[in-house]
């Protein structure tokens, strides 16, 4: 039988749709977690999946769910990914996912398609961790990985918390309606790299998640003056810091072309042009495939750093604020995605993401698979993020395919 294709104009229609729900200027999107944005995409996510038949419930972190009853009561089939985004995000990221997943329903319903499985569409809380820190919250707590207290008690920088701001928006709910159980969850998103679109390949099979952590690095100096205080006597925690960055670099450009390291934040006190930092507070995301290899670069940086520390005289202080080791995805999901690509005749290989995404801790939960999606100049979370139309296309009919697959499978 010929695969089916899902409609995409009826698609488009709801990417323009949230596209709006926060839209910011040069097409970015800002749609941070149980913000009013978030609640109003919600809203209309809900009834997009009534309207669709779906039955829609919603979970104690927040996580929304859509169940298109199939032929058995075996484990469900799970489709989605998120609609929050970063402050000056774009508007594809993991909001393709959540409307693909749509979309592929919509396309059942048109050909009347009863699936074998259950099929549960998801769309996942605070998945980008850019105002509730870490990232992940929805499905992690759903995975177990984070406790319902230490999920609810997640504080914003304004020291919002978490559980009260999901009760806010309306989406609190209770913690009978998690997802139970699963057959398989399979997570569409663009690939916020550069490698499909340099080799010009429509379809990546995600093998898995490369590990990651999250430094915190506190260097505490002495403030003062800028005009009066000569410099050999200073405690300037800025000079210390910017040094402590330079040689992270340094280091990385050393080791092997999978390590990446990103300073993201950078907290100065008390901020001002004539005042010697007292205080710098910065972030170090590493990441590398092999978990050995970051683990060991991290550890040989804080000793640098400490000795960095002592040599200028400030305290050094650091944190793991987050840290997962690479996972890597189930072989049956891995091929079926390249075998519902092959069947439609789109180019396809296998990688590995650089990126976290809900897959990750989902992985913990059921077998778990991706697509990735082409991104214009490998560029995402900044307002120039961009997939093309025929990419969009092809990955929904991709998912469509997988998702009929997989819901029919009978063991
Ligand atoms: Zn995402």
């Amino acid at each position: 039988m010929k695969p089916l294709t899902i409609n995409f104009a009826r698609m488009k229609e709801t990417i323009e749709y949230s596209a709006k729900v926060g839209e910011i200027p040069n097409n970015g999107l800002c749609r941070l977690a149980l913000s009013k944005e978030d609640k109003a995409m919600r809203e209309q996510f809900q009834e997009w999946m009534i309207e669709a038949g779906l039955e829609v419930r919603v979970d104690d972190f927040g996580n929304m769910y859509g169940r298109r009853k199939g032929q058995t009561n075996l484990d469900p089939l799970v489709v989605g990914s998120h609609l929050d985004t970063q402050p000056n995000g774009g508007r594809f990221d993991g909001v393709l996912g959540v409307l693909s997943a749509l979309e592929a329903i919509r396309t059942l319903n048109d050909y009347e398609i009863e699936t074998y499985r259950s099929i549960e569409i998801v769309n996942f809380a605070n998945e980008e961790g850019a105002r509730f820190e870490p990232p992940l919250l929805g499905s992690g707590g759903l995975a177990g990985v984070f406790s319902k207290e230490y999920v609810y008690n997640r504080q914003d920088r304004d020291r919002k918390v978490f559980k009260n701001e999901l009760a806010e928006i309306g989406f609190k709910s209770d913690e009978k309606n998690r997802l139970q159980r699963a057959h398989a969850f399979l997570e569409l998103h663009i690939e916020q790299g550069p490698i499909l679109e340099n080799e010009r390949i429509t379809i990546g099979a995600v093998e898995g998640i490369k590990g990651m952590s999250w430094l915190e690095v506190k260097v505490t100096g002495e403030g003062g003056h800028a005009g009066p205080t000569p410099m050999p006597l200073r405690k300037d925690a800025m000079m210390a810091a910017t040094s402590m960055i330079a040689h992270i670099e340094r280091k990385c450009a050393d080791a092997d072309g999978d390590l990446t390291v990103t300073v993201g934040r950078l907290d100065v006190k008390p901020g001002a042009v004539n005042c010697i930092p007292e205080k710098v507070v910065f972030s170090v995301d590493v990441r590398h495939l092999d978990d050995e290899i970051r683990e060991k670069f991290i550890a040989e940086e804080k000793a640098v750093l400490h000795e960095m520390a002592a040599d200028r005289k400030v305290d050094l202080e650091t944190e793991m604020l987050w840290e997962v080791d690479t996972s890597t995805f189930h072989e049956d999901i891995i091929f079926q995605v390249s075998k519902s690509a092959e069947r439609l005749g789109y180019s396809n290989r296998r990688l590995y993401s650089g990126a976290g995404h809900d897959a990750k801790y989902m992985n913990d939960f059921t077998a778990t698979g991706m697509i990735f999606l082409s991104s214009v100049d490998g560029k995402s979370h900044v307002e120039s993020e961009l997939t093309l139309d025929d990419d969009i296309y092809k990955g929904a009919n991709v998912l469509l395919d997988a998702m009929i697959h997989l819901a029919d499978n009978k063991e």
